[in-house]
């Protein structure tokens, strides 16, 4: 084989992104922020398969709708025949797995999940292949106050993720018994309008004419305005759950807007549907969206069980976070570790240990290609780490049993140098940073995440 033989390059999956460490911080800042909101509501982690058997999304979302039509992963088991599908989304996931372990046996759940889903769409700003979602479903639920508790939940994110300027878009579309009766007034409407109706509606006219109405063409707009209102075919009971969900949330002074328009692209739900809305992120602008499915855990042969969930879109809601705050990088560490000879080379082992026994994050220099690193290019790193204190150890502290500690950042020790016996460092470097703690205000930064007491 010559030498020179290009060896090609094997490259992720279009669409499916990788995160880098640049962006870990932010990603771990949401996830914290994440798991103690749904804690504060009683919310309990679920984790459920990323790959299911794909007649769940089949039967859960409905033929006819666009993740089941044109955006699943789905394949055949090589080793089994079984058909399988990476899971668009994860509330028949979630239904599945009540079902299957029995969850609401002794009452109603409220669960959240967080992780990846899998879409073929058409990979642009927004939109991925492969993004996450965190999602949270109340299981067993049949009245409007849980509904509003979830939007409530939603607003509380968004105000400790610093996001401002998302709003509210709320709609019932009632019951299946009201849906009937508004499809076949709109199917009646859509055929008078049969020569407006574009190809992708014609083919929904029979099959899903619910979707029309969320029609992006711009030559449909008028006549979609016009059609006959679900709002007006809904019944006492639909209403006066609507109502009770505005209720709660005027009570709560979270400001919304009714749009009649929203019906949402799974099948599954019911009465309350909501998304929340940005106009920030371009065409891709909705975040969060959720809604009532009380008829799903009946689609997949369970007993009727009422139930409200939503989804966000994390992509999206990061970008969001970029675009809004002053997201800075947090230090690597609170100290680098710069050693020179064999002798100091186990010190600085043994010391890293003793330094995160304490509980302080330590990075140890190690060797790379380019060999063990001068000092110069040692405390280079160090400095680019963001650690606090760089501490040092050479043949002359290693002989002497003791260790030279620099500050990096502090103004007063700036260029000074102290030595102190190699046993009282830890000691001495850990009431250095409880200090400088307490004086600044880093800890009410929730990305100062360094420093644990
Ligand atoms: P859209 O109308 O943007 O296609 P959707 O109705 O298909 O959204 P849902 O199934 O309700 O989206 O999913 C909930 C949220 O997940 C969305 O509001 C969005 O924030 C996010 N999301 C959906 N699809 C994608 C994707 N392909 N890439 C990134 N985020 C997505
Ligand atoms: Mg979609």
């Amino acid at each position: 084989m010559s030498e020179n033989k290009k060896i090609e390059k094997i490259v992720g999956v279009k669409g499916m992104n990788d995160l880098l460490p640049t962006d870990a911080p932010l990603w771990e800042l949401f996830e914290n922020t994440v798991q103690s909101v749904l804690k504060s509501y009683g919310f309990q982690q679920i984790r459920t398969p990323i790959v299911e058997p794909t007649a769940l999304f089949a039967r859960g979302l409905g033929e006819v709708t666009d993740i089941v039509e044109k955006e699943m992963y789905s394949f055949e088991d090589a080793m089994n025949g079984d058909k399988l599908t990476l899971r668009p989304e994860n509330t028949a996931g979630i239904v599945r797995s009540a079902l299957e372990h029995n969850l609401t046996y002794d009452g109603p759940k409220r669960l959240w999940y967080s992780g990846p889903m899998f879409r073929h769409e058409k990979p642009q700003r927004g939109r991925y292949r492969q993004f996450h979602q965190v999602g949270a479903e109340a299981l067993g639920f049949s009245g409007p106050d849980i509904d509003a508790e979830l939007i409530v939940m939603c607003q509380r994110l968004w105000d400790d993720l610093g996001l401002q300027n998302i709003r509210l878009e709320l709609n019932s579309i009632g019951d299946a018994q009201e849906r009937n009766q508004h499809r076949a007034a709109l199917i009646a409407y859509f055929e008078q309008n049969k020569e407006i109706l574009d190809a992708e509606a014609q083919r929904r006219l029979y099959t899903n004419p619910l979707r029309i109405l969320d029609t992006k063409n711009p030559a449909m707009q008028e006549m979609v305005n016009a059609a006959p209102k679900l709002m007006d075919f809904l019944g006492e009971e639909s209403l006066s759950h609507f109502d009770g969900v505005q209720k709660i949330l005027r009570h709560n002074s979270i400001p919304f807007t009714i749009n009649t328009r929203l019906v949402r692209g799974m099948d599954y739900y019911n009465r309350t549907v909501f998304e929340w809305v940005t106009d920030e992120l371009g065409s891709q602008g909705t975040v969060c969206g959720g809604g009532r499915y009380d008829a799903l855990f009946g689609i997949f042969g369970g007993k009727p069980t009422p139930a409200c969930g939503f989804a966000m879109g994390v992509e999206r809601l990061l970008e969001l976070m970029k675009a809004s705050g002053e997201a800075h990088q947090p230090a690597q560490c609170d100290i680098y570790l710069v050693h020179q000879g064999a002798a100091a080379q186990m010190q600085s082992f043994v010391l890293g240990e003793r330094l995160r026994d304490a509980g302080l994050d330590v990075v140890l220099h190690c060797a790379t290609a380019a060999g063990a690193g001068s000092f110069k290019s040692q405390m280079k790193k160090a400095d680019s780490s963001g650690a606090a204190y760089a501490v040092i150890i050479g043949d002359d502290e290693a002989a002497a049993n003791s260790v030279s500690i620099k500050a990096l950042r502090s103004e007063v020790m700036e260029n000074n140098q102290i030595s102190v016996p190699f046993d009282t460092a830890v000691d001495y470097l850990v009431d250095q940073i409880a200090d400088a703690g307490q004086d600044d205000h880093c800890c009410d930064d929730p990305n100062h995440i360094h420093i644990h007491h």
